[in-house]
């Protein structure tokens, strides 16, 4: 019999979806969804529940076959190759370890199934084993193992056959806040060494924005944007991506103006003065500005440009930032975050100044 050709042995995958569409019955859970993902990339797939990410990432794994559209791995077309020749790592929220097996044994699993021989898998575990920090544990069973240590045996065990990518779908969800800070570090270390393409699924914005070298935000089975973690934070292209990504004031403007670069609108009583990163908006539009980016102040700041009045309803102390919960004139929310440290408390009730930088807004769509 010929061999099968086993894809996924390359350092790196590059990976390309053009127009994925699948349907479930009447129900379509991911619509024309082109995206590409880079060799050696850190791709997280962000978005609510039922959003479509885990059906994106079982397409992308071959355990799921698109309704339409193609997949390419470097240049190849792979839609139609089934999961086992595809061989892509994978790691799940459910460590799915062999709980029969010690550590080194699920490790070596994978390499036995490809046949390699003894002195390699050897080799290979006890590197691997060295890269996640289980040494001195290699003969435990799963259960005499914590949550974190048991996710770092299925991260050894997907990574030591040196896959081309690396699937990974919720993996810290169950894990505890610490936990999961020290899991991400460890991921991060771990797509650095190792170079491989990693695709990670996740519904945590901040641990999207704080892992990834791009991340692609999906609602209702569409992808809305794809960017740096600077980029999709900073400058979101629609009401979902910025609210979703943290929150974010938006002040409906009149009599708005678009001038090449930059807008300005009136609200309220005062003019406001944007960048205008996004062409397509116009003519009724929201100016968007997060709450980290504006301070308060007693009296207007930036030339009058972008100062808001407002009256202090509620300030509530978090450590590093003070967060304030202020109201405009005409009844208005706005949430600032400012340093603690650099700013003296504001009263409550007091009547202040809300002001940001003119580069630090941008205009998003009215409509969500
Ligand atoms: P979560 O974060 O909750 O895992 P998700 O973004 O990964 O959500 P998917 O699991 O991809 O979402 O599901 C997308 C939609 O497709 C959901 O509405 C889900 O109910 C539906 N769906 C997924 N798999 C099937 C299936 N096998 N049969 C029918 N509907 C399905």
């Amino acid at each position: 019999m010929p061999q099968r050709m086993q894809l996924g042995d390359a350092k790196a995958a590059e990976i390309k979806a053009v127009s994925i569409g699948k349907t479930f019955g009447a129900f379509r859970a991911l619509k024309d969804l082109s995206l590409d993902i880079g060799r050696g990339e850190f791709l997280t797939l962000l978005g609510p529940s039922g959003s479509g990410k885990t059906t994106f990432l079982m397409i992308l794994a071959g355990f799921t076959a698109p309704s339409e559209g193609r997949l390419m791995m470097d240049g190849r077309d792979i839609t139609d190759v089934p999961a086992e020749d595809r061989s892509y790592g994978m790691v799940f929220q459910g460590y799915a370890l062999f709980p029969h097996l010690t550590v080194e044994q699920n490790i070596a699993f994978p390499l036995k199934v490809r046949g390699r021989s003894a002195a390699d898998i050897k080799r290979r575990v006890g590197e691997m084993v060295e890269r996640v920090g289980l040494i001195g544990h290699e003969k435990k069973l799963p259960a005499k193992l914590s949550g974190g240590q048991q996710q770092r045996v299925a991260l050894a065990r997907a990574l030591a056959f040196e896959p081309s990518v690396l699937l990974l779908d919720e993996p810290f969800s169950a894990l505890d806040k610490n936990l999961r800070e020290m899991m991400q570090e460890e991921v991060k270390r771990l797509h650095q060494e190792t170079g491989t393409t990693f695709v990670f699924v996740t519904h945590d914005q901040s641990e999207a924005l704080a892992l990834s070298s791009r991340v692609a935000i999906f609602n209702h089975g569409e992808l809305l944007q794809v960017g740096r973690p600077q980029d999709v934070y900073e400058r979101p292209e629609n009401r979902f991506v910025a609210e979703f990504l943290g929150e974010i004031n938006l002040l409906p403007l009149d009599a708005l103006r678009l001038d090449g670069d930059s807008a300005a609108g009136q609200f309220e009583d005062r003019t406001i003065v944007l960048a205008r990163t996004n062409p397509q908006i116009g003519p009724k539009a929201v100016a968007a500005v997060r709450p980290e980016h504006m301070t308060i102040a007693a009296a207007p700041q930036n030339a009058g440009h972008n100062a808001i009045a407002c009256r202090v309803e509620d300030a509530t102390y978090l450590g590093a930032v003070t967060r304030y919960h202020l109201k405009t004139r005409t009844g208005a929310s706005i949430a600032v975050s400012m340093p603690t440290v650099a700013t003296p408390p504001f009263a409550h009730r007091a009547d202040v100044w809300v002001s940001w930088p003119v580069e630090q807004g941008f205009l998003l769509p009215h409509q969500t």
